[in-house]
């Protein structure tokens, strides 16, 4: 049943929820299986390891080679979750290219690792995304849209992402990213970024006025007007 409190469609009522069951097979732990397997993909050959957090959120960890600490620290792109970047190849951000393009330069490199953050919309999640963007559909800017929602600009964590990593044995990256917060964000929880790689794709003219936002208004190191 869906019912509209205020203008948000909120889906309730649902019973029987999950509507599967599980069964217990004789002699099979599933706590035995570690969620990592591998991924083949077009950029070629990953693993992908899934990880849950407190919040009951799951995420994961895209990487090929060994990537355990050794003499040269990995690469390694923090990447948060872009539901119309990275699986509509929406052209009002630029995430979807930038997943990719972290993705090839991993195979170029023969090892390294994406952290995928299950964080939508810089941590608002998809529904103050949209109406962030409905309010951009009426002239605002990425940043006054959102704190126009009564949200912040940037409402983003990283500890879940130095705990994956830990996890992984990563302790010192090389990080492809523009954006000085994450750098911060991994460096407050253990991670050390002993280098920064620059890491801009996807430039178009649906987000020129998007980038130069993130760049004059919020910090983010992109070479752009
Ligand atoms: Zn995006």
């Amino acid at each position: 049943m869906f019912e509209t409190a205020g203008k948000k469609t909120v889906i309730h009522n649902l019973t029987n929820y999950p509507r599967y069951m599980t069964i217990q097979i004789e002699g099979f732990s599933t706590d035995a299986i570690e969620a990592d397997s591998f991924l083949p993909t077009e950029h070629g050959n990953f693993r992908i390891r899934a990880f849950e957090s407190p919040d009951g959120k799951e995420h994961a960890i895209l990487y090929t080679g060994d990537i355990s600490d050794g003499d040269a620290p990995p690469l390694v792109r923090i990447h948060s979750e872009c539901l119309t970047g990275d699986a509509f190849g929406s052209l009002k951000c630029d995430c979807g290219p930038q997943l990719e393009a972290s993705m090839q330069r991993i195979q170029e490199e023969g090892k390294g690792a994406i952290v995928y953050l299950r964080q939508e919309g810089r941590g608002i999640g998809l529904y103050s995304k949209i109406q962030a963007y409905a309010l951009q559909d009426q002239g605002h800017d990425t940043l006054d849209a959102n704190l126009l929602l009564g949200l912040p600009a940037d409402g983003r964590s990283y500890d879940v992402a130095a705990e994956m990593m830990k996890d992984m044995g990563l302790s010192k990256v090389r990080l492809m990213t523009n954006n000085p917060l994450k750098i911060k964000g991994l460096e407050e929880h253990g991670i050390e970024v002993q280098e920064r790689l620059q890491h801009q794709s996807g430039v178009g003219p649906k987000n020129t006025h998007y980038l130069s936002t993130k760049r004059r208004r919020m910090g983010h190191l992109l070479e752009i007007e």
